[in-house]
């Protein structure tokens, strides 16, 4: 079997041009969507990310503001921004992005977003509700790879679904968003005893662990659907003969001659195409998803709080 490759990037598109209309038919009632992005430091991946959150909002026609504060900030000081971006009506959406400097209390400050704001859906009372199976702003990464296999009409209700990895950003919502389709949904982690022999009984495996090509075809059962969320770099020829499919090594070895490296996932699709039904590749799957839902979840927040 060679899987078939799930386009997020095609399906993020579709998701921006339906927020895109939307946000063309209020511009004409006078109303915008606003997302404020907060950065803090110049880690330079967060720098590209704020970037390119920035530009995507230009783009659908939503408002956006940056608020680039230097590395030394502290609690106190972004907890302030924080206050004086819940007061203004006109922001509908708070970014934070992470990772945050450690001299910042990063829990009190996602506790301190108005939860009506949080798009990032972080908030306690965001992942209550998530929890509870009620309509609120859910994580973009998690909600972004139910459209994507909702697009490929992937059977979930029923389905065994094995998420690996806990984070409270992935993995935790990942799991409930699932288990709320009807999947029959396992969590692994670090301590997890033999992960091939869980994900073996996988129909869908999400991959949430943030280490280089470690799940290969041997975790994976003949026909499952795998996603792969992972983001890592591989910067050797040696690497990329290893991880990825004969077609894909000359473009792979010409982007490290470039740039110095490769995005990698956290499977390895020469393996892993020759098992599965489906998969998304890295890049080019999940990602492109995550900023998607993260306008969709602007515009729904702007609807929500302002009718
Ligand atoms: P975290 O580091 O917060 O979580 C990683 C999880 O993987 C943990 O639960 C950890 O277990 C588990 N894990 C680590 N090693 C193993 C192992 N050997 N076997 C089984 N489980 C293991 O990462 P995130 O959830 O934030 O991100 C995961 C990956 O996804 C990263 O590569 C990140 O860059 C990427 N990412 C991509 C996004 C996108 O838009 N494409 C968005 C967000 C993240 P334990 O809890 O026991 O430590």
């Amino acid at each position: 079997m060679t899987a078939k490759i799930m386009d997020g990037a095609a399906v993020a598109q579709q998701i921006k041009q339906r927020v895109a209309a939307r946000v063309a038919e209020l511009a004409a009632q006078n109303f915008k969507p606003g997302l404020a992005v907060v950065i803090v430091g110049a880690d330079p991946a967060s720098q590209v990310y704020v970037g390119s959150k920035v530009k995507t909002c230009e783009a659908l026609g939503l408002y956006s503001e940056k608020h680039a504060l230097p590395e030394a900030t502290t609690t106190e000081q972004l907890l302030a921004l924080i206050a004086e971006l819940n007061q203004r009506d006109e922001i509908d959406g708070i970014l934070v992005q992470s990772p945050l400097p450690a001299q910042i209390n990063a829990r009190q400050i996602y506790e301190a977003i108005d939860p009506a704001k949080d798009v990032d859906g972080f908030h306690p009372v965001n992942v209550g509700l998530l929890t509870q199976g009620q309509d609120t702003l859910v994580s973009c990464t998690p909600a972004g790879i139910i459209e994507l296999l909702d697009h490929y009409q992937i059977p979930l209700a029923g389905a065994n679904a094995v998420v690996i990895g806990r984070s409270d950003i992935v993995g935790k919502p990942m799991a409930m968003l699932l288990l709320h389709r009807h999947a029959t949904v396992t969590i692994c982690h670090s301590r997890t005893r033999d992960l091939p022999e869980v994900t073996r009984r996988a129909d869908i495996v999400v991959a949430a662990i943030g280490r280089k090509a470690m799940i290969t075809g041997e975790y994976i059962k003949e026909g499952a659907v795998v996603v792969d969320v992972g983001m890592n770099s591989a910067s050797t020829e040696k690497e990329v003969r290893t991880i990825f499919s004969d077609e894909e090594i000359p473009k792979r070895l010409e982007i490290i001659g470039k740039r110095g490296s490769t995005l990698v996932g956290d499977v390895e699709p020469r393996s892993v195409i020759e098992r599965a039904s489906y998969f998304t590749p890295v890049p080019g799957g999940v990602g492109p998803l995550t900023i998607a839902m993260l306008m969709q979840n602007t515009l729904k927040a702007a609807e929500q709080r302002r009718g």
